[in-house]
């Protein structure tokens, strides 16, 4: 397992080199943002650690520029303990937080957790609800083991909505993130997009997925017996 540590204290990195170094993870230092956003982008590595205050540009632009790159855990360390920067860092993507000074085994089970949630993942493309199963791999679906003939958005959307299953996504979000186009009301293209893919999902099924939520947007979920 290869860690990317990005950190401009001397003394802190040397002391996570050693310290995830004895546990067994082999380390990569960076010790400002460019270098560090390089390495991240470039590199191989299972998990970055980020400093949020960075010479050249800060851990915010760091793990910024890097979710736009490619999806790979991010821990982020911060001398401050303000709220306002622990929102901002999980809206920028970050998948935990950690406020210095830390107790060296905190971080170590941080650690194990980021990493065993990021192979869990990369193990299991295959998303189900009820009898309904996605492979994020192979582009298939199915239902009740019979294949169902997707577009590619329609297989973008049916994605997003089996990802958030039970969770309710207005016309907007689910715009900007299959589509990313940004309206504000009259754009029918979500609900044309839904209609075609509900044909295909649900239409020929009794127990229905895609379940409009009036005046919100939709969601997905078994809601049959
Ligand atoms: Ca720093």
């Amino acid at each position: 397992m290869k860690i990317l540590v990005i950190e401009d204290e001397p003394k802190a990195a040397e002391y996570l080199r050693q310290g995830l170094s004895e546990s067994g993870y082999t380390v990569e230092l960076a010790y400002n943002g460019p270098d560090g956003l390089h390495a991240a982008t470039t590199g191989d590595h299972d998990l970055v650690i980020l400093d949020v205050m960075l010479p050249g540009i800060d851990g915010f632009a760091v793990l910024s520029a890097l979710r736009t790159a490619k999806q790979i855990p991010v821990l982020m360390l911060t001398a401050r303990g303000k709220t306002d920067d622990k929102v901002r860092g999980f809206d920028l993507g970050a998948d935990d937080y950690l406020v210095k000074p830390f107790q060296f085994p905190e971080l170590l089970a941080r650690v194990r957790t980021l990493l065993k949630r990021g192979h869990t993942v990369a193990a299991d493309p295959i998303f189900r609800v009820g009898d309904m199963e996605l492979d994020s791999v192979r582009h298939r679906a199915t239902r009740g083991g019979l294949r169902i003939d997707l577009t590619a958005k329609e297989f973008a959307l049916l994605t997003l909505l089996t990802q958030k299953s039970g969770e309710v996504l207005s016309r907007t979000q689910i715009a900007s993130m299959v589509w990313d186009i940004h309206f504000d009301s009259d754009s029918n293209v979500v609900e044309v997009a839904m209609r075609r893919l509900r044909a295909k999902i649900d239409d020929p099924f009794p127990d229905k997925l895609i379940h409009t939520v009036r005046g919100v947007g939709y969601v997905l979920e078994r809601r049959g017996p």
